[in-house]
């Protein structure tokens, strides 16, 4: 994932022009072509940062500008918080009972599980989403309240 502007500039999405002005010229400076030469091989990248930190500045510091790049983070972030790679009902999990307690789990395609313990469910929330417990996937599992209802009838 590529730096959004703010983390490229060092300052927190809702600094003040101020801020955020002083910033770009640290930032311009640290990573001035200019000043290659005396810069270790590791930021041999410094001229694409410059002109990242040249684009940045140029969004950021018009307030209409960076309104309308703060809504897209924000849709961006929506979409990076939860990526569900599957919606999947309850009762295709597997239950393994331990001491009254239900572990729900349910393959993932890294080759382990997506796990839940029926305590952990939220009655009122109705679904939940559940991250893999080796890779980076994430499940939405839904239940209606019969669920926990059967629970205690089983
Ligand atoms: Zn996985």
């Amino acid at each position: 994932m590529t730096a959004n502007y703010y983390d490229l500039l060092g300052v927190k999405s809702n600094a003040t022009f101020e801020e955020i002005k002083r910033a770009y010229h640290a930032a311009a400076l640290a990573h001035h072509p200019d000043k290659n030469a005396s810069l270790s091989e590791a930021d041999a990248m410094s001229p694409d940062i410059f002109q990242q930190v040249q684009k940045a500045w140029g969004v950021l510091k018009n307030s209409d500008t960076r309104s309308t790049y703060d809504r897209h983070l924000a849709g961006q972030r929506m979409v990076d918080q939860v990526v569900v790679s599957e919606e999947i009902a309850l009762d295709e999990m597997a239950c393994q009972e331990l001491e009254g307690v239900c572990e729900y789990s349910y393959p993932c395609r890294c080759g382990d599980y997506y796990q839940i313990l029926s305590e952990d469910l939220e009655e009122d929330f109705r679904s939940m989403i559940v991250a893999c417990s080796s890779c980076s996937l994430n499940i939405r599992v839904d239940w209606d309240e019969a669920v926990q209802h059967k629970e205690e009838t089983l």
